[in-house]
């Protein structure tokens, strides 16, 4: 018996292995949960079948998070399936590429928006839809990056989209922490990913952050996915609006030491 079993897990954006939300999954299904999966696009749903079939998930459904109405159709969906839902993970960025390089002032007011909405205000309207099947309490997760409350080169708007996200999730503490469903932020180093390539000079970001890093490394996707075990689990049940590092300390450098 894990500190999941008996628990229904939604997890949003996994695109392929080498996912943030891929390494959640595996935890997750470790630890005993039961677990179902959204997927943006039918490319991407070739990829996710052996992946849900490895963790003893038959569960996938679709769900483009730039359509009206998307979440409230996925949770409509997985209500087929299940009849109560414990915990939700959203694991999901998306920007211009074009825009991810040189300054940020050139971002443009369509990559704006569209950025906000897929990548920040997605979670609140994949909350909204999903709270009337968490019945008995749950947890909501999302995944962030320092470069929402620091610069970091070329995050640009997606830094700002991840403040709005970590702001976000602090109301819908607020909102929801009555129905005993927390809402928590876990803030990762750099991995090397899909979403993480499309930032340029991904590479200098990622190798500083590991020489800098307490623990001289970056995290990687199983350590990722062990931090989202204690956030969506009891092991947290007095935490609530939260943002949590999983970044082998780096947040924590001001001045490096020497040598
Ligand atoms: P990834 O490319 O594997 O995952 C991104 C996911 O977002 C994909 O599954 C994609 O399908 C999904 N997505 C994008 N647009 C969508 C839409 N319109 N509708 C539904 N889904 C959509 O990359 P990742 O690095 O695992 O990213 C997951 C999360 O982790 C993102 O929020 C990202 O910002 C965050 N994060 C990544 C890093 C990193 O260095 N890679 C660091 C910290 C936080």
């Amino acid at each position: 018996m894990g500190i999941l079993a008996g628990k229904n897990g939604l997890i949003v954006g996994v695109a392929n292995e080498r996912s943030a939300a891929w390494g959640i999954a595996k935890a997750a299904h470790q630890h005993g949960a039961n677990l179902a999966f959204s997927y943006q696009m039918d490319a991407f749903k070739k990829r996710l079948e052996p992946l849900a079939g490895e963790v003893g998930s038959d569960i996938l459904l679709p769900c483009d998070l730039a359509e009206d109405g998307a979440a409230d159709r996925l949770i409509a969906a997985l209500g087929q399936h299940w009849n109560r839902l414990d915990f939700v993970v959203h694991a999901v960025g998306f920007s211009d590429k074009a825009e991810l390089k040189g300054p940020y002032f050139n971002t443009s007011r369509a990559n704006f928006e569209q950025t906000l909405l897929i990548s920040a205000f997605s979670l609140t309207e994949l909350t909204r839809a999903a709270v009337p099947m968490m019945t008995g309490g749950g947890a909501v997760l999302t995944l962030s990056y320092l470069g929402g409350v620091r610069t970091t080169p070329n995050y640009n708007v997606m830094g700002v989209a991840k403040a709005a996200l970590e702001a976000s999730v602090r109301y819908l503490a607020v909102d929801l922490g009555g129905r005993n469903i927390r809402v928590n932020t876990l803030s990762a180093g750099p991995m090397k990913t899909l979403a993480g390539a499309a930032i340029s000079g991904a590479r200098h970001v990622f190798r500083h952050s590991e020489e800098q890093a307490p623990l001289g490394r970056n995290p990687d996707i199983d350590e990722v996915g062990k931090a989202a075990v204690y956030l969506v689990s009891d092991l947290s049940s007095g935490v609530t609006g939260e943002t949590h590092y999983a970044d082998g300390g780096y947040h924590h450098i001001g001045v490096p030491n020497e040598g």
